[in-house]
């Protein structure tokens, strides 16, 4: 047996519950799937680095993990056997039930009973993961043990990285039994839903909506999305997606269509800007926004996150600046980038202080990776003056047809036509990633690339101001 030889597995199960038609061409069409993302690649190697590490919370049990899929029959077998024989802990326990095949984290025996575990490198536990639990709940019992508890193990919030890492403080485990129980009954139906949508002779006519993008982003994007014209209302990209799928789902497809007076009032400025081919901005909010920015002082950062706190003091998650760079706008940049490895914050605490130093505001844009880091920082208080550009667009005071107003400083820069065409540009969360993976090999072509691009960005967040001042002077 292979895995393509079951009907379900968790991961299958979780797209249909997403989406019918997502389940249906991942069976059907997976060649029309898009490349899976650098950050969805980097996500799914932070999972499974967690999970490993989360065994140690319950050591030395026997892994039943399948090295390939054409090995799940012998995992399915080794399972049993491991039960069978009272085998107190049990990695990746496979069992398979009405066709559907699961993988467990850890099932663990205590006295006479059995609690199954499901690890996630996460802090909180999100309404897919119970649906997951509840999945696995199902087919477990269904197969015939039925675990006395399900817990979900997630990263703990609070945990600070004390001199070494402390696994059972590093994770909480939280019991949803009660929670799965009460979502037995939605897995069937939801089975029943799965199992009808994989027997269809074409996939399912499920338009485009919300569920593109949640829980996940979805990987048929390229394919179901080709029809949407250019002009459609997704691409007023200054409304909330939320608010273009409601109006497409209410019919209005073009933005020609769209009833003004059906929007907030903000939003009919942002549909007014697209119908006019328009630049929107608000004369008063920029004023005061930038009324102490007289010569301020420039700055930009680069931050990581990383799921295990590397440093004493730091939390799981927890955003840390490792670049920074400065300039008074008439200067060359002048930037520092932390030796990797080693904990950033006081060497770039030092370089900020020599900044605020001067007395000058701080214009900066703190996109939601970096404004986390900056916040996290403690390196500015509340007494410092500071401009955070990324607010201009997030609050629409100013707006571009196109524009993602949530979107980092290089794609506000590229909107507003302040940056070059560079095509290679990697995300915020991605910078982040890179700095994180330097090895010895790679170290000073990376270590060179950041340089350039946090003096590239520290330009950016001048001219974005310097553009910002002139519509308004
Ligand atoms: S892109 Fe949207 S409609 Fe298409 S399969 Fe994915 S979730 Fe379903």
């Amino acid at each position: 047996m292979s895995d393509s030889a079951a009907a379900l597995s968790k991961s299958t199960f979780i797209r249909g519950v997403q989406c019918l038609k997502s389940l249906y061409l991942n069976k059907n069409r997976p060649f029309l799937r898009d490349r899976l993302s650098a950050e969805q690649l980097a996500k799914f190697k932070r999972g499974h680095e967690i999970g490993h590490l989360a065994r140690d919370l319950y050591p030395g049990g026997i892994n039943c993990a399948p090295g390939h899929p054409s090995q799940y029959r012998a995992a399915l077998e080794k399972t049993a056997k491991s039960i069978a024989e009272n085998k107190p802990v049990i990695y990746e326990a496979a069992f398979r039930h009405e066709d559907i095949l699961v993988l467990l984290d850890i099932l663990m025996k205590e006295g006479s009973v059995w609690h199954a575990l499901e690890v996630k490198s996460s802090l909180h536990i999100s309404e897919t993961y119970l649906i997951d639990a509840a999945l696995q709940y199902y087919v477990i019992k269904g197969s015939g043990l039925t675990p006395e508890t399900i817990r979900i193990v997630h990263m703990n919030p609070a945990y600070r990285l004390g001199g070494s890492l402390d696994i059972k403080q590093l994770f909480v485990t939280t019991d949803v039994t009660e929670k799965v129980l009460a979502l037995q009954e939605y897995i069937g139906i939801q089975i029943k839903k799965s199992r009808e949508a994989l027997t269809l002779k074409k996939s399912p006519d499920i338009p485009v909506g919300r569920h593109c993008r949640h829980p996940y982003p979805c990987d048929f994007t390229g394919h179901c999305w080709k029809h949407i014209k250019s002009d459609s209302v997704f691409s007023i990209s200054g409304l909330p997606f939320d608010r273009r799928c409601a109006l497409y789902e209410n019919g209005y497809t073009e933005i020609a269509d769209i009833p003004e007076e059906s929007l907030p009032k903000q939003e009919q400025i942002i549909l007014r800007a697209h119908r006019t081919q328009r630049n929107y901005f608000n004369s008063d909010r920029l004023h005061k926004r930038l009324a102490f920015g007289d010569h301020p002082q420039f700055v930009s950062f680069f931050a990581f996150r990383s799921a295990l706190p590397l440093f004493e003091g730091h939390r799981p998650f927890e955003s840390v600046i490792f670049a920074a760079a400065s300039t008074d706008g008439t200067h060359s940049p002048q930037s520092f980038t932390a030796i990797p490895g080693s904990n950033p914050e006081p060497e770039i605490r030092n370089f900020l202080r020599q900044i605020l130093s001067s007395g000058r505001s701080v214009v900066y844009y703190g996109s939601e990776q970096t404004r986390l880091a900056f916040d996290e920082s403690g390196i500015f208080s509340r007494d410092d003056r500071l401009i955070n550009l990324a607010e201009v667009f997030e609050d629409r005071d100013f707006y571009t047809p196109g524009m993602d107003p949530d979107g980092g400083l290089f794609e506000t820069a590229a909107a507003l036509g302040l940056s070059g065409s560079k095509t290679d540009r990697i995300s915020e969360i991605m910078q982040g990633v890179r700095y994180l993976n330097i090895t010895s090999e790679n170290r000073e072509e990376t270590l060179k690339v950041i340089r350039e691009e946090i003096q590239e960005a520290v330009v950016l967040t001048s001219r974005i101001y310097k553009f910002l001042n002139e519509l308004i002077s």
